[in-house]
């Protein structure tokens, strides 16, 4: 097993204890039901007016959580990084670039909306000192735009793939189409020199990680930990998925947990954020919270205070997700 150079200890305990990192990132098995849903019933949905998709998102949404209330799982709330944190604790480890933790922002671009606000989401971004990460789709409904593109990663920001649309279904079409289609999008961002990927709402498939890691992609962020509604894999480190031969970054949170799935006043989010990230100082490991452009067009003074809140972690480093795993990799200095 490939082991993350800084976080060898880590490691060797969940060894020890008997966690199985391969298992625990096992890639789920979508039920049919769903994967049909996912692969004919969302494509045919995205062709209804603004007004009827806003209604069936609704109506799923009050079907998958009808109280509407914040319903997520902390990382220490698993067995598994209770275990880490206890054994942990005492060795004050400081295993990112000299501090406790690393923090990844990422920021999927779903659509035309969500593109006119990449460039104020960017400077903000810029003007707290944070690296984050935007994830495109190539070949859907907006532009895509390599000036814009260029100068994101002139100005330090990573640049990663989301789909070549955001098709729901894509981790289940056929796998010569879907690599095919990765392919004709890597052409677009491979010039680049983009390596990270994350599934158009977080569908996955042994058939897509397969596709990835023939089309060459360093790493993907689209398992996650906190959302009751999908999969977890519970450890927020980095893993090579040796099958696949790619790495996975797990995804910790995104914006839809707090706005979609549930009414969340804005200030039980910066609470419910400050847990997971003191919580991932305890644990030493990486928090990825994801924040769509286009759920953020309205909320631009409280993207704001949630980047003052996470910027006020001293304990923690700031990294690209690409930058994460390189230094896992121990590709850039220790
Ligand atoms: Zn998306």
């Amino acid at each position: 097993m490939i082991t993350p150079v800084n976080l060898q200890q880590h490691y060797r305990i969940l060894k020890d204890e008997g966690i199985s990192l391969p298992d625990l990132f096992t890639v789920p098995t979508i039920p049919l039901k769903e994967k049909l849903l996912r692969k004919f019933g969302v494509p045919i949905a995205r062709k209804l007016p603004i007004k009827g998709q806003y209604l069936l998102t609704s109506a799923v949404k009050r079907f998958r959580n009808p109280t509407g209330k914040l319903k997520l799982n902390y990382p220490l709330d698993f067995p598994e990084c209770q275990i880490i944190a206890e054994k942990v604790k005492e060795h004050n480890l400081k295993p990112w670039w000299g501090k406790r933790a690393v923090v990844c922002v990422s920021h999927d671009v779903d659509n035309s909306q969500g593109l006119r606000f990449v460039t104020k989401m960017a400077d903000i971004d810029s003007s707290y000192d944070l690296p984050s990460t935007f994830n495109f789709l190539t070949h859907d409904d907006y532009e895509f735009d390599n000036d814009l593109i260029r100068s994101l990663i002139h100005d330090g920001f990573e640049v990663g793939l989301h789909g070549y649309t955001h098709d729901q279904g894509f981790a289940f079409r056929n796998p010569k189409n879907m690599k095919k289609l990765l392919q004709k999008a890597g052409q677009v961002l491979f010039a680049e020199n983009f390596v990270g990927y994350r599934s158009p709402a977080l569908s996955v498939s042994e058939q897509l990680f397969q596709a990835l890691g023939e089309s060459n992609f360093l790493y993907d962020s689209s398992l996650q930990i906190a959302s009751p509604f999908y999969h977890s894999v519970r450890i927020p480190f980095p893993f090579y998925m040796e099958k696949y031969g790619i790495w996975e970054l797990p995804l910790m949170v995104q914006d839809d947990n707090y706005f979609r799935d549930t009414n969340t006043p804005e200030d039980l989010i910066l609470e419910s954020i400050t847990r997971f990230i003191n919580e991932i100082i305890e644990l030493n490991g990486v928090f990825v919270i994801n924040f769509h452009p286009h759920l953020m067009i309205k909320r631009e003074n409280f993207y704001k205070n949630l980047i003052k809140t996470i910027k006020a972690h001293h304990d923690v480093a700031f990294a690209t997700m690409e930058k994460v795993i390189e230094y896992a990799k121990g590709d850039i200095s220790q």
